[in-house]
């Protein structure tokens, strides 16, 4: 078995069921998603620590506790259609890659989005697509969504983005007015005009920078 295989299978024991995650498919893509291959060369043999890691235009790759949580409370399932906003390295794109049929993601910095959307393509998610954008008036081609999930911190829930959801769509995305940290939300659309709101914890995370984000 290789070192990486064995570092990925410990993450998930020692980083997600230890503390408390058992959706056997989040766990399940998260030990078959090689997060080494979307880690920067120099920190490659980081790739499996417990905590967030720098990429390029100072924006990190997130740390897998929070992606696989995020990933659980989106409630997937293998035909659904799933927007991410903040591609950055691909990581949690290939995660959710693993477990759905087709996943769309935006990220603002160009060259994050086309070093993302090679390696994924080396690593064979070819049913994720994406586009380099402001993520936060979402995908109005490819919506609506059975779920978004928004990887940077803004100061409220992009209405565009609740337009985007199907009926009975799940969205989960930090938000605080504070750069510094946030809460992370879950919003579940009820009907034409009602979603409804859980607080699922404390976490902090780089700002959402756009339209209905932070300004620049
Ligand atoms: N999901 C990523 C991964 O697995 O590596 C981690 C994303 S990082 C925590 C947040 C990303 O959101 C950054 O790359 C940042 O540039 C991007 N971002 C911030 N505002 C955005 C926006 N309005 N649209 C698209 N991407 C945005």
């Amino acid at each position: 078995m290789s070192n990486f295989k064995k570092l990925r299978q410990r993450m998930v024991n020692d980083q997600l069921v230890a503390r408390g995650l058992h959706d056997q498919t989040v766990l399940n893509a998260l030990n078959a998603v090689p997060r080494e291959a979307f880690t920067p060369t120099n920190l490659i043999e980081s790739a499996y620590r417990d905590s967030p890691l720098p990429i390029e235009e100072n924006q990190t790759i997130s740390q897998p506790y929070i992606v696989a949580l995020m990933t659980a409370a989106l409630e997937l399932k293998s035909d659904d259609r799933v927007l991410e906003v903040g591609t950055g390295s691909g990581y949690a794109a290939a995660v959710l890659g693993e477990i759905c049929k087709t996943v769309y993601t935006i990220e603002r910095h160009k060259a994050l989005a086309d070093t993302a959307q090679v390696k994924l393509k080396e690593t064979g998610y070819i049913n994720v697509q994406v586009k380099h954008g402001d993520g936060t008036l979402g995908w109005p081609e490819k919506s609506p969504f059975d779920a978004i999930i928004v990887a940077a911190g803004g100061p409220e829930v992009p209405q565009t983005l609740k337009e985007q959801l199907v009926i009975g769509g799940r969205m989960v995305i930090p938000v605080g007015k504070s750069l510094k940290s946030q809460k992370l939300v879950r919003i579940r659309r009820i009907s034409k005009d009602e979603y409804k709101t859980e607080d699922l914890g404390g976490v902090r995370f780089v700002p959402l920078i756009g339209a209905a984000g932070w300004g620049e």
